[in-house]
């Protein structure tokens, strides 16, 4: 039986380097050569999972089809390799200790005395071997959050430590990343936090067989010659990563330097494939090239930070790709738009997105963008509770019915058009109760979102706890809010559209998961041609 091979991406010198992004386009390219590669994510934190993170903590949350709430990296890692993550890719340090107590209470260490090593090593262990012993991946890539040095990620350093002996020689592998600081007083890359980062490591027991040296100018032949004798790695195997202007040149960047190659030499696997990039590229030239443009506005709470929309953002690269058409996302926050300043805040935009979110803060700015959408016939695409912000607003501006509202911000409202199932209703605990994961959605003939998929029924993940409340159904319906997406087995509404408008489409799941580079998400390609349509239509009318 053929051995998985492991390799284990670690960071050092500073956090936001950019694992995952090494991890994804290393995966990529070994993926290219024809391996079958998945990428997993250890994080050192002590929730559970990152559900009950703020997305101002980590960026967003990313819901794999299995229901799992996970890191962001797993999106990329789906976006680049296109292949499905789940439950299993993302490990905390909650879920460890989690799952060592569960067994300690269940008596199953026999009443030995519980410890961090060998009893949550042990766990983490297990947790790493577990994709690779499905048999389904030749390689599988295990990214440890957080940075060396720190302490609770030392149990995973230690356990990938003992891994290494455990499988033998050429079944592991140490990716280090570090950063190669530039002193512009001194003209100068320096590599000195570089060797203390190796040392850090070294006195954990790992030795990084590479180096990848995340860099703002190149690195020369006698700087790689330094690093490789001062950290003990071939002069080969210190590969630069410097400053790309997309993330989705980093694969071919890397190739460029040989990561893909060292990585099989030192695992003794066959390099002679060369990776197929063919698809790829084909995607970074229309990128690179768009024939036009368009510009969207992104109604959130947390535009601060460009984290928190990660999917929705990277969705819009592979739609505008697929449109040959260059996207730009104009974050606008919705605490700051009101009836009296919307005029201003959103014209001479293409489309509006309004944004998934939690809790009643900058609502009522989505809601307004929401009506600026629909009485303007500009393309309308809501996410989450961007679609349930679009029934409040058609309840509310065409139904008449005042105060309408989702039951998660006013719960005595006399119309809970968006409001909790029953079997909501009692729980109580917060994480992992919502409605999570893959449902299937049945389309309606003849609807914009049965043409865009070219489906008659589609499965999109979700996570929310709040529903449309079909009690308001026919009103809605009669008045041209129509249900073109439902759930088969529960009925409950999916997707609303407004047939009388250009492009108007609010669904109750989140697209933006599943968007990858060979499988832009066909909602937001077709909102990025409607918001297309729209621009040259604006245009036409200026002009006449
Ligand atoms: N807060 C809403 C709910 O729980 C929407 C969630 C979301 O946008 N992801 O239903």
């Amino acid at each position: 039986m053929a051995t998985t091979k492991y390799i284990f991406v670690t960071g050092g010198v500073s956090s936001s380097l950019g694992k995952g992004i090494i991890a994804a386009s290393l995966a990529k390219l070994l993926q290219a050569r024809g391996y079958r590669v998945t990428i997993q994510k250890l994080d050192p934190y002590i929730n559970v999972d990152p559900g009950t993170l703020n997305p101002y903590e980590h960026g967003e949350c990313y819901v794999t089809d299995d229901g799992a709430e996970t890191d962001l990296d797993l999106g990329h890692y789906e976006r680049f390799l296109n292949v499905k993550t789940s439950q299993a890719n993302n490990v905390t340090t909650g879920r460890i200790y989690q799952s060592v107590i569960e067994k300690e209470r269940r008596g199953e260490f026999l009443g030995k005395t519980v410890q961090v090593i060998p009893h949550i090593t042990n766990e983490i262990k297990e947790r790493i071997q577990i994709l690779g012993n499905t048999g389904d991946y030749d390689i599988v890539i295990t990214e440890i959050g957080g940075t060396v040095g720190d302490i609770e990620s030392l149990p995973y350093i230690e356990s990938v430590r003992q891994l290494k002996w455990e499988l033998g020689p050429y079944n592991t592998l140490f990716v280090h990343l570090t950063l190669i600081p530039y002193l512009s007083a001194a003209g100068e890359l320096k590599t000195k936090p570089t060797q203390h980062s190796v040392k850090t490591l070294m006195e954990s027991g790992i030795q990084a067989d590479i180096l990848v040296c995340r860099t703002e100018h190149e690195l020369s032949e006698d700087l790689r010659a330094k690093l490789a004798l001062f950290c003990n790695v071939e002069k080969n195997a210190v590969i630069q990563s410097i400053d790309a202007s997309t993330i989705y040149d980093v694969p071919n960047l890397m190739l460029e330097e040989g990561l893909d190659r060292v990585a099989l030499r030192k695992l003794q696997l066959d390099d002679t494939q060369e990776p197929n990039l063919v698809q790829w590229n084909q995607f970074l030239l229309r990128h690179k090239n768009p024939k036009g443009k368009v510009t969207i506005g992104l109604i959130g709470k947390y535009v601060e930070l460009q984290d928190s929309y990660k999917s929705i953002l990277e969705s819009f690269i592979h739609a505008g790709a697929s449109n040959e058409l260059s996207v730009e996302v104009i974050p606008i926050h919705s605490e700051h738009i009101d009836a009296a300043n919307i005029e201003n805040e959103l014209k001479g935009l293409d489309g509006i997105l309004v944004a998934p979110g939690f809790g009643e803060r900058g609502i009522e700015g989505k809601i307004e963008a929401v009506r600026y959408a629909r009485e303007h016939n500009l393309p309308f695409l809501g996410v989450c509770l961007g679609m349930q912000m679009a029934v409040i607003e058609f309840a509310r501006n065409i139904l008449k019915l005042d105060g309408a509202n989702s039951t998660e911000m006013d719960i005595h409202t006399t119309h809970p058009v968006i409001d909790l199932m029953e079997d909501q209703k009692h729980i109580t605990n917060k994480g992992g109760t919502m409605r999570l994961g893959s449902w299937r959605c049945d389309l309606k003939q003849g609807s914009i979102v049965s043409k865009t998929y070219g489906e008659a029924s589609i499965m999109e993940r979700h996570r929310h706890r709040y529903e449309y409340n079909n009690a308001y159904r026919q009103q809605l319906e009669a008045a041209g809010l129509i249900a073109t997406g439902t759930n088969p087995e529960t009925g409950l509404v999916e997707i609303v559209e407004i047939p009388s408008h250009p492009w108007f489409v609010g669904v109750q799941y989140h697209p933006e998961y599943k968007s990858t580079v060979a499988n832009p998400h066909p909602l937001f390609v077709g909102f990025v041609a409607a918001a297309y349509q729209h621009a040259k239509k604006q245009r036409q009318f200026v002009a006449s």
